[in-house]
């Protein structure tokens, strides 16, 4: 097997929470006797990505000084850049029936096989506003972000995790690597260099084509669709991973592109979340991350480039991975092939371009769009979704 180093992860080392098996039993005993806290669906997306190290270097839910930190200044307490808290929220009734104790037994939504221990290092107050305006850039309750954030409770449980067991799914399991895998499965196709894209759609010939781009520059593509909680209009992660399937069995190189699952829950945070996905990419391995307009937007709260803008806040040393700035692209059947703004001298009469909205109509109406937009195989998945009413 050919061998080499991976990009190293965000502060130098990969954490790795879980228990070694052989401690499972005997500290699943211990956390018995601490008080339960049941974690929510959000919430639950980040102790997983804690638990992988795709959140190195942190090893557990934040602490004040360091949440006050990444508000204010986008960087960890060390200086490491880091643009979105990683909290764990608590109501009142919560706070006070765990009362004083040095540790927090952390349930999933169902069931009461513990998933980790919280050594509790402090509880404080959410800053609501002060977090709101920092992730998200405005306090507006439409916001689907800032409504999650106001709908969590008003305090904050932080410390290090012991993770006992990572929470259970049936969906995608071929594709759900940790980071350590992902870097395995880099090292043993020999990938170097390797560009992460973060989706939460389905891949359309734009995406397709801003990918490959990029691959033309690096040795392999990590396709990491995002599988955590998403606002209820987006397209249903099972149909979209039908769509990335098909895809790659008919237009992706099988030595030079992979699909990852990427378990985070989308917070719509713009730039701010552009950043936070490029860190946790190369905990994944990966040493380029695509950057696309409106990143991780949402309605119209940020302005277009916000997202590649911001990467000129941070050092890119510090960041430690290089963003791959894209504008948006099309077809143009002048120039006979895929383009952008950047590459394409025609006007629109030339491009084939249609709206969200126009595409969503077509494929309700058992319409498949131009194949020059989609190829077909994507768009009999999605018009069959829509047709059972799933997308
Ligand atoms: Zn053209």
């Amino acid at each position: 097997m050919l061998d080499h180093d991976t990009i190293p992860a965000h502060g130098g080392t990969l954490v790795d929470l879980t228990v070694p098996d052989d401690d499972v039993d005997k500290l699943t005993e211990e956390a018995e006797h601490f008080p339960k806290l049941r974690v929510g669906r959000r919430e639950l997306s980040d102790l997983e990505l804690l638990a992988v190290g795709a959140l190195s270097p942190l090893t557990g839910f934040q602490p004040e000084e360091e949440y006050r930190s990444v508000l204010g200044s986008a960087q960890l307490t060390n200086g490491l850049p880091w643009s979105i808290p990683v909290t764990l929220s608590l109501d009142d009734d919560e706070l006070k029936r765990l009362g004083r104790t040095e540790a927090v037994t952390l349930l999933p939504q169902t069931g009461s096989h513990p998933l980790a221990l919280l050594e509790v290092e402090g509880v404080y107050k959410r800053d609501r506003e002060t977090e709101a305006i920092a992730v998200f850039g405005t306090t507006d309750l439409e916001h689907p972000g800032v409504r999650a954030l106001h709908d969590s409770g008003d305090w904050v449980l932080a410390g290090p995790l012991r993770v006992l067991r990572l929470p259970k799914h049936e969906a995608f399991r071929q594709y759900r690597l940790t980071p350590q895998q992902t870097r395995q499965a880099f090292r043993e196709r020999d990938w170097r260099r390797v560009v992460g894209f973060q989706t939460r759609n389905p891949v359309h010939r734009a995406h397709e084509y801003i990918q490959k781009c990029a691959l033309e520059i690096v040795d392999g593509l990590l396709l990491h669709p995002l599988m955590g909680a998403t606002k209820s209009d987006d397209v249903p992660a099972e149909v979209r991973m039908r769509c990335y399937e098909v895809l790659f069995e008919n237009y992706y190189p099988k030595d030079r592109a992979m699909v990852g699952v990427f378990p985070a829950a989308m917070r719509y945070a713009g730039p701010k979340e552009a950043i936070w996905h490029a860190i946790c990419r190369k905990n994944y391995g990966c040493t380029h991350f695509i950057v696309g307009r409106d990143h991780a937007g949402v309605g119209n709260y940020y302005g277009t480039y916000d997202a590649q803008r911001i990467f000129e806040d941070f050092d890119p040393d510090q960041l430690g991975i290089v963003p791959l700035f894209f504008e948006h692209s099309f077809f143009c059947l002048r120039c006979e092939g895929m383009a952008s703004d950047k590459t394409c001298p025609h006007d629109d009469e030339s491009r084939v371009v249609l709206s969200g909205t126009k595409v969503r109509e077509m494929l309700r109406n058992g319409e498949k769009p131009p194949p020059e937009f989609s190829r077909p195989e994507v768009a009999e998945i999605l018009i069959e979704a829509m047709r059972e009413g799933s997308a």
